[in-house]
């Protein structure tokens, strides 16, 4: 079965056709600047990638047609035609709490997914587009919506809740949502294969480090608490995005700068998280090497994101009553192991050991943890297309 994926922004979108059964990726590529004069990137497997070349794309409309003309080119496609998509699956970010799974798109699904638009206005209307330019296309084939939310709605109310009036949530559904539910659900599947044990017996906390960031409590296979929020503002401190902050902090900042709320929260979003910190990058690659050569504001930034990722993990076992295992994952996690040793540094006594030797390595399935260590510690290279096809082929059979 194949099953090619979506994942549409504003003015980009990603692709994969793969093959959910096999895990075989048959091509990807991405296109960009869609709306402006469009780039286009395709990469066959087992052929040598097609050189990034200009497409028009006044619209996602081209830049899908690009896609499809590409999987079936007569010497660089990789099927016969078209009628070996069998489905398409879609990354939409916000379901709200309409959606606590994937779902087989209607013409309701699309009217409940446009209602959620307020919830995500920078990605849900540019998902929604993604689907329309491919049913315009594919007439007949079945689309699946995947919700970066989903994942998460089965946290109780004493986590999704704010202490705020309680008429907000009622009447404006302020709560916390969640995101990266994709990436959670796919590592802690992933976790429970590699420790051998039914994922309904297992306490997981799921660290998704990467230029966003968010950790989530998975206990018997289900998300019991996450630390993004109402927005994927929340929780740690991101490569820009500021994390949990003290509210408070707004309207000081702004009194003092006579600044609006829209440029506040551009600061927020944009400029602060470890970027804004270390006055250096906002990658944790630039961090290392300027930490490397004394530079204290990128050590400190550093620091201060273990601080807080160890802070969760804590959170998140005392919230479950235990922890069986911690899992890494996303370009930070997958690939930084000073960070990782940095986070489990400490957390002996809640039975977190890292081997470090074991830890020497990067974006490989693997135990990291001390042979020892009461609770595991995991490496997983997340694999958010592969969850996205999986719930994909599944819906469309
Ligand atoms: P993601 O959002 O999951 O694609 O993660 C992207 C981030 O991963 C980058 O901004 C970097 O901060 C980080 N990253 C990628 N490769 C490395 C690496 N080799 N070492 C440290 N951090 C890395």
């Amino acid at each position: 079965m194949n099953i090619l994926v979506i994942n549409a922004g504003s003015s980009s979108l990603k692709y994969q056709l793969l093959n959910p059964e096999t895990q075989q990726v048959l091509a990807k590529g991405l296109c960009e600047r869609i709306g402006i004069d469009g780039k286009f990137t395709y990469k066959p497997e087992g052929k040598e990638p097609v050189k990034e070349a200009d497409v028009a794309m006044p619209t996602h409309n081209e830049a899908i047609k690009a896609v499809l003309d590409a999987l079936v080119d007569a010497k660089n496609g990789v099927i016969g035609s078209m009628k070996e998509i069998d489905a398409v699956g879609h990354r939409v970010v916000h379901g709200g709490e309409k959606f606590a799974r994937s779902v087989l798109i209607t013409d309701e699904v699309m009217a409940a997914i446009e209602e959620c638009n307020p919830l995500a206005p920078l990605h849900n209307p540019a998902n929604i587009i993604g689907i329309r330019a491919c049913q315009a296309l594919m007439p007949g084939t079945p689309m699946v919506a995947v919700f970066d939310t989903a994942f998460h709605q089965t946290m109780p109310a004493a986590a999704y809740m704010y202490a705020l009036p309680y008429e907000y949530y009622e009447k404006d559904k302020v709560r916390r949502y969640g995101f990266h539910g994709t990436s959670h659900k796919y590592v802690t599947q992933r976790a429970a294969a590699m420790l051998g044990k039914p994922i309904e017996e297992l306490k997981l906390i799921s660290c998704h480090l990467g230029n966003g960031s968010s950790i989530t409590a998975v206990d018997g296979g289900k998300s019991v608490d996450t630390s993004m929020g109402f927005t994927p503002l929340a929780g740690l401190p991101m490569g820009t995005r500021c994390g949990d902050i003290d509210a408070g902090i707004l309207q000081y900042l702004m009194n003092q700068y006579g600044m609006g709320i829209d440029e506040m929260l551009n600061i927020l979003n944009k400029k602060s998280g470890v970027e804004g910190l270390s006055c250096v990058s906002s990658d944790f690659r630039d961090l290392e090497s300027a930490a490397g050569k004394g530079d204290e504001k990128a050590a400190l930034a550093q620091k201060k994101f273990a601080y807080e990722v160890k802070k969760y993990v804590g959170a998140y076992a005392a919230a479950m009553g235990g922890v069986d295992a911690v899992i890494f994952t996303a370009g930070v996690g997958e690939n930084d192991k000073a960070i990782r040793s940095m986070v489990c540094e400490g957390l002996e006594y809640m039975g977190v050991k890292l081997d470090a030797a074991a830890n020497d390595v990067r974006g490989e399935e693997k135990v990291i943890s001390a042979a020892d260590s009461k609770a595991k510690v995991l490496l997983i290279p997340t694999n958010e297309e592969l969850m996205i096809a999986i719930d994909t082929a599944a819906l469309a059979k």
